[in-house]
């Protein structure tokens, strides 16, 4: 049996092979710089369509440091990491980070230091983002809404570059969860966290490769999975919506048989019916996104599939 590494770094890459070498020289400036345990990088392509598989795989085949795991679709980023921390061999622990650099593989150095002082997880806090002002300003809205109606302390301004310790990780694989916001998941797990600031770099090369939709859908993730308040929201707007009729039904009641202004008004009950019409469907809509969580979660497919591996250290079955 091979010697296994201390610490595994998680790199997931969809169609990043404008970003690759420069990224093979920071991770290899790394593996040789870092003064701690031994380091084994875990590159996972989600079904990329240009050459990132290939290169992963000759880099893994080339340098025993690097483990490849290639998808064989693109599952979305929660599940390409949720792959590579199934397969990391780190011993002690691993880090998460994107694949276009935006994350600085070398704060590693201050994530391990942490850990090494009982922290079993580290996560890092963006404290400036370069990139534009609506994505920044979306963001920093979402985190602050997400952490006010979740049950859990979610740290806010902070992704999924983190360093996990080997229990947290165990804990991770050991979920099922099918929609996966793994920064949740991550908060939930407990033990002693910490976060670290750093300032997030704009994107090496190439564009984002987190599509409006698969942003929307980790929004929604993170909202629905952490948090009742929408069925909550929907109970308050039905309650307050009764009352208001009642009140306005003994008016009108009252105005029939006292006064002769009855209010007359077709408009007004054509919008009320509109209104209430749309209540309704967005109820639905809301109860909607617990039920398909529900159905997906219960169909238990699982949440990758591989098509190849090249590891120094995994030796799982594919
Ligand atoms: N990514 C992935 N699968 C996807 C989308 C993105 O593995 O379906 C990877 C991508 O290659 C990158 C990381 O996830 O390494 C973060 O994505 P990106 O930088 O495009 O997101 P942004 O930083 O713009 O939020
Ligand atoms: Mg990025």
């Amino acid at each position: 049996m091979n010697d296994l590494p201390g610490i595994s770094v998680v790199v997931p890459l969809y169609n990043e092979e404008e970003v690759i070498s420069t990224l093979f020289d920071r991770l290899d400036a790394l593996i040789h710089s870092f003064a701690g345990p031994a380091i084994e990088i875990v590159l996972v392509n989600d079904g990329s369509s240009d050459r990132t598989a290939e290169l992963i795989l000759n880099k893994a085949s080339a340098d025993i440091n690097y483990t490849a795991v290639s998808l064989s679709r693109n599952f979305g980023h929660q599940n390409a990491v949720t792959a590579g921390i199934e397969i990391a061999s780190g011993t002690l622990g691993l880090m998460i980070i994107d694949g276009d650099l935006q994350d600085p593989p070398e704060l590693l150095t201050q994530f391990y230091q942490e850990f090494t002082k009982g922290y079993e997880v580290v996560y890092a806090i963006r404290e400036n983002r370069k990139e534009n002002i609506l994505k920044r300003m979306s963001y920093s809205l979402f985190y602050r809404i997400l952490n006010s109606v979740s049950k859990i302390d979610l740290p806010l301004d902070s992704g999924d570059f983190c360093f996990i310790g080997r229990r947290v990780a165990d804990q991770l694989i050991a979920m099922p969860e099918e929609s996966r916001y793994l920064r949740g998941l991550r908060a939930w797990i407990g033990f002693k966290q910490i976060g670290i600031t750093y300032s997030r770099e704009s994107r090496h090369a190439g564009e984002s490769k987190y599509t409006f939709s698969k942003l929307l859908k980790l929004a929604h993730d993170g909202l629905y999975n952490f948090s009742d308040v929408p069925l909550k929201l929907m109970t308050s707007v039905g309650t307050y919506g009764i009352l208001i009729s009642i009140a306005y039904f003994v008016y009108v009641l009252f105005a029939r048989l006292y006064t002769d202004q009855v209010p007359t008004g077709f408009t007004t009950l054509i919008m009320v019916v509109i209104f209430f019409g749309c209540v309704q469907l967005l109820s639905l809509g809301i109860i909607g996104q617990y039920i398909i969580r529900i159905f997906f979660q219960v169909k238990g497919r699982p949440l990758y599939i591989i098509d190849k591996v090249k590891s120094h250290y995994y030796n799982g079955k594919v």
